[in-house]
């Protein structure tokens, strides 16, 4: 008797991700009512399974959705505004004023959607984000179908999300509420920084996040301005800082962690906090070097994101991986330090843990959700291929990602996006565009005179 189930999907490798990154050879993934049935070869799987939807995948790589660890996904919208600058000019007179003058709901949907189209487009299944209007967001993901962690915004100042510290909280935690039934979506605190958050609000969120079991994810030691800020302010370090406050557990994300001393990488280890690694951003802005494989020495979970558009410019998450497998050679003088299989683990399941999704995604096991990508390696740049590990790694585009399910669904199909129709949203973008263009010049000429 063959058993009946959804979707038959047959890949010229899987790579589970679960313990090791070897490729099964033809294999094929079982999903039935969203979830993953079985990996098993496909011989095996013709006889075993019946089913409505079948792919077949003779010249593909299969692996789990890729989680990007760190986004702001509306700063879509202000993807090469102001490139090659200082980090403070970049902030006080392009960014900043932009954000003031533009970000609203309306603002959020659209660079919302356009991030939630290129990341389903190059393998991303999940991402965890964190900016204003976060319900928005929320709501984005949903209608689109894209895995996320919603951040529940946290910063000292006013913004048209929220006007005080309690405005935050309160906004915050009903849409926690308001999410907590629904499918693909979870919820983080996203305090901003240890620098743009006080005491008092940090210890509420830590407090919060324990009654609530959710994460915490933050910007930390992202420059030596911040560590230097933060001695003159606080007479500590950032980490200090947050340790003293209760906050370095097993709850925090550490999004960037390039300042970091010997016992402050120690202390992390012994935390269980986890680092999220944007070296994109990292280079591009000129920030500093996470010490990656130091970090891995010890035993932190460190998973990879690729921060906002305005600083990357891109949210790809293949090119991510390689920049990271580079970069933690190059740091280290070590080319054997990071190699393909561990950053895809960091690119996969190690975002998965640090988001408290390990039961739900990351890897492609049985009773998991399926959240599956597909590569043709069948490309000029990917032959031959010795080792399809490296090969998605190291010399892999995005634009050979040919189909993606997000818990089942079948959102990229040979290549094309199922649940977003790109030519009005497209429409959208450039009427956002012609706006954010006039203003920035307007504040440029007043910076200039
Ligand atoms: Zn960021």
């Amino acid at each position: 008797m063959t058993q009946a189930i959804d979707t038959l999907i047959h890949a010229r490798w899987v790579v589970t991700v679960d313990g090791n990154c070897d490729p099964c050879d033809d294999h094929s993934v079982a999903v039935h009512d969203h979830r993953i049935v079985e990996v098993l070869p496909r011989a095996e799987a013709v006889v075993k399974y019946r089913c409505a939807q079948e792919s077949h995948l003779d010249s593909h790589i299969l692996i789990p959705g890729l989680v990007n660890t760190h986004t702001h996904a509306a700063m879509t919208l202000f993807r090469g505004l102001a490139d090659d600058l200082p980090l403070m000019d970049w902030l006080h007179h392009h960014i900043w004023p932009a954000e003031t003058r533009w970000v609203d709901e309306e603002f959020v949907r659209v660079g919302s959607s356009l991030a939630a189209a290129e990341m389903l487009r190059s393998g991303t299944t999940c991402f965890n984000d964190m900016y204003f209007f976060p319900d928005v967001v929320a709501e984005v993901a949903r209608n689109i179908g894209i895995r996320a962690s919603i951040g529940l915004i946290q910063i000292d100042f006013p913004t048209a999300w929220a006007q005080t510290p309690e405005d935050y909280f309160r906004r915050g935690l009903e849409l926690h509420d308001e999410v907590k039934n629904w499918d693909l979506i979870t919820t983080a605190f996203a305090p901003h920084a240890p620098y743009s958050v006080s005491d008092k609000p940090l210890i509420k969120i830590q407090t919060l996040a324990d009654e609530l079991d959710m994460p915490i994810h933050m910007h930390v030691h992202e420059t030596e301005h911040e560590i230097r800020t933060s001695i003159e302010h606080f007479r500590m370090r950032p980490l200090e800082r947050l340790s003293r406050l209760g906050l370095l557990t097993d709850r925090l994300l550490a999004v960037h962690m390039t300042q970091l001393l010997p016992a402050e990488i120690e202390a992390v280890a012994d935390s269980g906090a986890h680092v999220i690694h944007c070296p994109e951003s990292n280079l591009k802005l000129a920030s500093g070097l996470c010490p990656v494989a130091k970090m891995a020495d010890t035993g932190i979970n460190v998973a990879i994101g690729t921060d906002g558009a305005a600083s990357n410019n891109d949210l790809d998450m293949l090119s991510e991986m390689r920049t990271a497998a580079l970069l933690a050679k190059g740091v280290s003088q070590d080319p054997t330090v990071l190699p393909a299989h561990e950053a895809l683990r960091m690119a996969t399941v190690n975002g998965a843990r640090a988001l408290g999704l390990e039961d739900i995604t990351g890897t492609i096991t049985p009773g998991k959700c399926a959240d599956l990508v597909a590569v043709d390696l069948d490309h000029i740049n990917t032959r031959p291929t010795y080792d399809p590990v490296n090969q998605l790694v190291y010399s892999a585009g995005r634009n050979q990602v040919s189909d993606v399910w997000v818990n089942g669904n079948h959102v990229v199909s040979a290549g094309k996006l199922t649940t977003i129709d790109v030519a009005p949203l497209f429409a959208q973008v450039s009427i956002w565009a012609d706006r954010i263009i006039a203003t920035d010049s307007e504040s440029n000429e007043k910076a200039a005179s």
